[in-house]
């Protein structure tokens, strides 16, 4: 039996006290019953709720004009419209934007998460790098998140919340002022968020249902409004989620490749020896969707002497064939303590200009807020360096 979505009972509302940013239109309908809303009145309130939290950006239930002031009282009595906390804001002198955000402890046992998000401009369009745990628990051995132990995941809500802290940050709702401290795109028919990377903290599909909720409320049509042809999902190879993300989500999908042979995928990214590359290749070719208009990027890191050769460059062609592919060669981003360098720049060009022969359009990635360790795989929340900091200087004290 299918019931119409706003029906749905069972739903958990959100708790007394929290924010409803982030919500969901089940967990709004829920949150709205659970305050006494008659049922027949639920679906209009939903709809215009959606619409002053997401399209307009509202900080208060005052502003929601078109709700009466009985149930924006209640609303207010019963829960909030906060955001996260934001820490502390890094601008790079590319104008590349990395907030530290606070996550208020989603239970008695969480103390609160820190997560890392940044935002990166271009002339004519904006992209969020969205994290989707705290830390992760797989450990790429190039990938400075991969050191950090997962802490724990980010619900949707949360996951939602980094892209309406980020609109805040960059006066990106109507009524609101952008700051003046570096370049946001702006223009006729330009965002300045128009697109979301799952590329932050985390591996998205070991947190799958979250990410899929998530990606429903960043890309309804009367909100957030973001177009699922913008939102591009990166895996390190969780095999058996790919067709559920292609089918239950629709996004653009990213596959963080970085080596063309099991024996070296398997040191780099050692879920591979769980999820061998055919079988990641094989899970590609039928991603619900794909089509050359709607390509599936590789990610190749290129680690100086590791994965850099030009035979290496021709067995990547080799394997992508009959792949929709586009790839994407990613200088790597040295962090503090990594044993890996980046290629020299001849060889990433010896190694583009192979891939580009074979037909691919091979843009290198160039850098963006290396001068703020934002860009990818150096995202590592402070909290974890302070500890350690905490740690190392107990330490010398105690030697
Ligand atoms: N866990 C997911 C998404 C987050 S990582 C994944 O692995 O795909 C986002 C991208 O940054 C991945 O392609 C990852 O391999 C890459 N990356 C990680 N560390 C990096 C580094 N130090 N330099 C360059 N790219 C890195
Ligand atoms: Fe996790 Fe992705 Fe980093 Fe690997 S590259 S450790 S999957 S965040």
């Amino acid at each position: 039996m299918s019931l119409p979505a706003m029906d749905t009972a069972g739903l958990a509302p959100v708790p007394f006290g929290a924010s409803l940013v982030g919500a969901s239109r089940n967990d709004l309908a829920a949150s709205l019953r659970e305050i006494g809303v008659a049922n027949r009145e639920v679906r209009m309130r939903v709809a215009q709720m959606w619409r002053w939290i997401y399209f307009q950006g509202a900080h208060s239930f005052d502003e929601m004009l078109n709700i009466g002031k009985p149930l924006r009282a209640s609303l207010t009595q019963h829960y909030t419209l906060a955001r996260p906390e934001v820490v502390t804001q890094q601008v790079s002198g590319d104008g590349t934007r990395k907030w530290l955000i606070r996550m208020p402890p989603v239970d008695t046992r969480d103390k609160g998460a820190e997560i890392e998000c940044v935002y990166i401009p271009e002339s004519d369009r904006g992209t969020l790098c969205v994290s989707s745990q705290v830390g992760c628990t797989l450990t790429c051995t190039f990938c400075h998140t991969g050191t950090q132990k997962l802490v724990r995941n980010l619900t949707q809500q949360e996951i939602v919340q980094q892209l309406v802290v980020a609109r805040d940050m960059l006066g990106d709702f109507p009524g609101q002022t952008p700051p003046t401290d570096g370049f946001i795109p702006s223009g006729e028919g330009v965002r300045a968020v128009s697109n979301i990377v799952f590329m932050g903290m985390g591996e998205p599909l070991y947190n799958f249902d979250n990410v899929r909720e998530a990606i429903g409320v960043l890309s309804d049509g009367d909100g957030l409004s973001l177009s699922k042809r913008r939102i591009t999902v990166s895996t390190s190879g969780v095999v058996p989620e790919i067709g559920n993300l292609g089918e239950q989500a629709g996004t653009m999908l990213a596959i963080s490749l970085h080596a063309v042979r099991d024996d070296l995928r398997n040191t780099l990214v050692p879920l591979n020896k769980k999820y061998p590359i055919r079988d990641l290749l094989e899970a590609c070719r039928h991603y619900p969707g794909v089509s050359n208009a709607r390509r599936i990027t590789f990610e190749y890191v290129m680690l100086k002497g590791v994965n850099d050769s030009p035979a290496e460059a021709r067995e990547l062609v080799r394997l992508l064939k009959g792949i929709p592919a586009k790839i994407n060669l990613i200088p790597f981003n040295p962090w503090p303590g990594t044993r890996y360098e980046c290629s020299d720049w001849e060889t990433i060009e010896k190694f583009s200009d192979i891939v580009f022969n074979a037909g691919y359009a091979s843009p290198v990635r160039t850098p963006r807020g290396r001068d703020i360790l934002a860009a990818c795989g150096q995202l590592k929340s402070e909290t974890e360096k302070l500890r350690a900091r905490a740690r190392l200087a107990v330490e010398d004290h105690d030697s």
